[in-house]
């Protein structure tokens, strides 16, 4: 029989409702706590209390920690899956987070619930006992990290939550899910076809999120590079251009070797260096913008962050994230 762990963190999936005033809030007992004899399946389960949070509150550190534990876990050798629970706001940081940081052959499913563990249609324990299916099926192996939610397996790579309060609101809006769940069988339909994986000790740098839009000035981005930021991220318009009064602060920041990478404010479609005019795409990357695609502004805030610990000279980074 497989020995699966499930690590807790947080979230809704770890919060009651209180019926009078209607809000959520973190309980001092896990209300899934000690579930396992529902769980209808052949493995051996085993819970690892590591935080009590709702995932605005997670930091860098708490994943460098969560990826730490799973890592140590593996390493002693008796788990053959893992599954954590987390709060959906920030649950697709983490999970690719844990992408780039593990390097795993093991299944790692990544969950969390829309509704608290007392509302009418709770999705908690439902996605909990989909989650370690999944974590207990030998195709679930070799696949990165996963996130399971509303009988879908996305890759952490991939997925994004698209609605504030929908149990369907976990997506990967560009490919769709790897794989579903019914009720006799986890079927997975795509296959990972690159996989990377970077050995990091800490993750310290501070990396800012900037979202293009109308009429942007460069004062913002002044303000921003003047705190002392390690990296910028440029969520940028259409296939990657900016207004273009923000040139020459962003050049500020690349003259000062601080590394700017670009994505999309789409959710859909690649970013790549099309248009000449100023602000244009090929403007930026003649710049030394590195265009980032197929991540979102959050996980390339998440990878950029990564990458820093390795190295922050700009020809190394442009092909971790060409
Ligand atoms: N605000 C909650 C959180 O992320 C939402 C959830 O868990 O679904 O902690």
């Amino acid at each position: 029989m497989k020995k699966i762990l499930i690590i807790h963190t947080g979230g809704t999936i770890s919060m009651q409702e209180d019926k009078r005033s209607g809000t959520v809030s973190t309980s001092s007992e896990h209300p899934l706590s000690n579930s396992a004899s529902l769980f209808n399946h052949d493995a051996h389960i085993e819970e690892d209390f590591l935080f009590n949070l709702p995932s605005p509150h997670i930091t860098p550190a708490h994943m460098l920690e969560l990826g730490r534990r799973i890592h140590d876990k593996l390493a002693a050798g008796n788990f053959d899956g893992v599954v954590v629970t987390h709060g959906t706001d920030t649950l697709e940081e983490t999970a690719y987070f844990l992408d780039l940081f593990l390097q795993t052959r093991k299944p790692i499913v990544v969950t969390g619930a829309m509704r608290s563990s007392n509302e009418i249609g709770s999705d908690g324990l439902y996605n909990l006992i989909s989650s370690v299916r999944v974590a207990n099926t030998d195709e679930a192996q070799d696949k990165g990290v996963l996130v399971v939610m509303n009988d879908e397996i996305h890759t952490a790579k991939n997925v994004t939550k698209t609605s504030t309060s929908n149990v369907a609101t976990f997506q990967s809006p560009q490919y769709g899910p790897i794989g579903i769940i019914t009720k006799q069988e986890i079927l997975f339909h795509q296959k990972l076809i690159s996989y990377e994986s970077y050995p990091i000790q800490q993750l310290t740098k501070n990396v800012a999120l900037v979202k293009a839009y109308a009429g942007m000035e460069g004062s913002l981005i002044r303000a921003i590079h003047s705190t002392g930021i390690s990296g910028m991220i440029i969520e940028a318009l259409g296939q990657g251009n900016v207004p273009k009064d923000i040139l020459p602060a962003l050049q500020e920041i690349l003259d000062d070797d601080i590394p700017i990478i670009l994505v999309s404010r789409c959710y859909q479609g690649i970013v790549q260096a099309t248009y000449m005019y100023d602000g244009g795409g090929r403007q930026l990357r003649d710049m030394g913008i590195i265009f980032a695609n197929g991540l979102t502004g959050p996980k390339a805030r998440i990878k950029l962050m990564v990458a820093l610990e390795l190295t922050n000279n700009l020809t190394e980074l442009a092909p971790m994230f060409e």
